[in-house]
C-alpha cells in the first residue's frame, strides 16, 4: 500500500500585530512566524476503499469531522476529485490550544500529504488557498520557516532564516481559545510592535535586533487570564534569555538564548518544575 510521511512543524510568532477588525469579525494581522523542530507525524496510506479513516492515538481530539486533519483531507479529496481512500495515524507531540499553531499545522501536512500521496500536482499557491478556508494559520504552515503573514494570514511573504538560536517553550496547565483571546482584544490600548523593524533585523542577521522586538498585541489579553505567563517570563529572564514572549494567543512562553548551555540550564530549571511536562528545548528551522 503507497504511504507518505509528513512532520507538521510548532510555529511561534516572533512578532504578532493587529491592525483592524473586519465587519465580520476577522482581524488583520501582521505577524513573523518561526518554525521550530518540534512535531506531530502524520502517515497517510492510500487505500483503493473510499473514504478517510484517523486514528489520533491517545489525543484529545476527535477521530473525524471537527479534526483538522480529517476536514483537510475531505477539503482537498472533494475538490481533486479523489475517487479512492485514505488512512492517516496522527502521532500528536505539540501541545494542543498552547498558541504554537498545531492543529493548523496539521491540516498543512495533510494537504502536503495528500497531494504528494494522490499526486495530484496542486502548488503551494494552491494548497494555503484551500488552507485558510479551514483556519488562518495553514496558509503560513503550508510552507513554513521564517514568513511574514499578513491579511487574515493568507498573505504569506517568506523571509530569510532567523538568526541562530536556542529556544525553551514553556507551557502553563491551561488551554486558551484562540476566538476568546481575539474578542476580548481592546483596540484603542493596543501597543504595536516594531514588525517591519524585527523585519530588518531578520534580513540583516542581527540577534539583539531580533531579541529586541519581539511583541505580541494578544500577550496582555491571556496574561489577564493566566498570570503564570508573567512568573515564567521574568524566570526565563533571570536564567539569561535575551527575549521573552508569549507566542499566538498564548499560553505558551518561549525565551531565545544566545548558546546551548544557557538553554539547557534554563531547560533544566524548568523541567524539574510545575510546567516540566510542558517543557521544551527546540530551534529554529527552515523546512
Ligand atoms: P493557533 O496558534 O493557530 O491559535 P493553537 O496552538 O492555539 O493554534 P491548536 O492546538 O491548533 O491551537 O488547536 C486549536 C483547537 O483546534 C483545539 O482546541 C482543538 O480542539 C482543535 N483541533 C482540531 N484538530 C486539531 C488537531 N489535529 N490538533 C490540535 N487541535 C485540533
Amino acid at each position: 500500500m503507497k504511504s507518505t510521511t509528513e512532520f507538521a512543524y510548532a510555529k511561534l510568532n516572533l512578532a504578532l500585530d493587529v491592525t483592524g477588525v473586519r465587519e465580520n469579525g476577522y482581524h488583520d494581522v501582521r505577524m513573523i512566524m518561526q518554525t521550530v523542530d518540534l512535531h506531530d507525524t502524520l502517515t497517510l496510506y492510500a487505500s483503493d476503499t473510499p473514504g478517510i479513516t484517523l486514528s489520533v492515538g491517545d489525543a484529545d481530539l476527535p477521530a473525524g469531522p471537527g479534526n483538522l486533519v480529517y476536514d483537510a483531507a475531505q477539503l482537498l479529496m472533494t475538490k481533486c476529485n479523489v475517487q479512492r481512500g485514505v488512512r492517516i495515524v496522527l502521532d500528536k507531540c505539540i501541545p494542543m490550544a498552547a498558541g504554537m499553531a498545531g492543529g493548523s499545522s496539521d491540516a498543512a501536512a495533510t494537504l502536503r500529504g495528500i497531494n504528494r500521496l494522490f499526486e495530484l500536482g496542486l502548488t503551494t499557491e494552491q494548497l494555503q488557498k484551500l488552507g485558510v478556508t479551514l483556519g488562518a494559520d495553514i496558509p503560513y504552515c503550508v510552507g513554513g520557516g521564517t514568513a511574514l503573514a499578513e491579511g487574515i494570514g493568507e498573505i504569506v511573504t517568506p523571509l530569510p532564516a532567523m538568526p541562530r538560536c536556542h529556544i525553551l517553550l514553556v507551557k502553563p496547565p491551561v488551554g486558551v481559545s484562540t476566538s476568546f483571546v481575539y474578542k476580548n482584544l481592546d483596540m484603542d490600548t493596543i501597543q504595536h510592535p516594531d514588525v517591519d523593524g524585527m523585519i530588518s533585523a531578520i534580513r540583516s542577521g542581527n540577534y539583539v535586533g531580533v531579541t529586541s522586538r519581539l511583541g505580541n498585541v494578544l500577550e496582555s489579553v491571556t496574561l489577564a487570564h493566566c498570570p503564570e505567563i508573567a512568573t515564567i517570563k521574568t524566570q526565563m529572564q533571570s536564567l539569561g534569555a535575551d527575549g521573552v514572549l508569549m507566542s499566538g494567543s498564548g499560553p505558551t512562553v518561549f525565551g531565545i538564548f544566545p548558546t546551548k548551555s544557557a538553554a539547557s540550564f534554563a531547560y533544566m530549571h524548568f523541567k524539574v518544575g510545575p510546567y516540566g511536562s510542558e517543557t521544551y528545548l527546540v530551534q529554529p528551522l527552515q523546512p
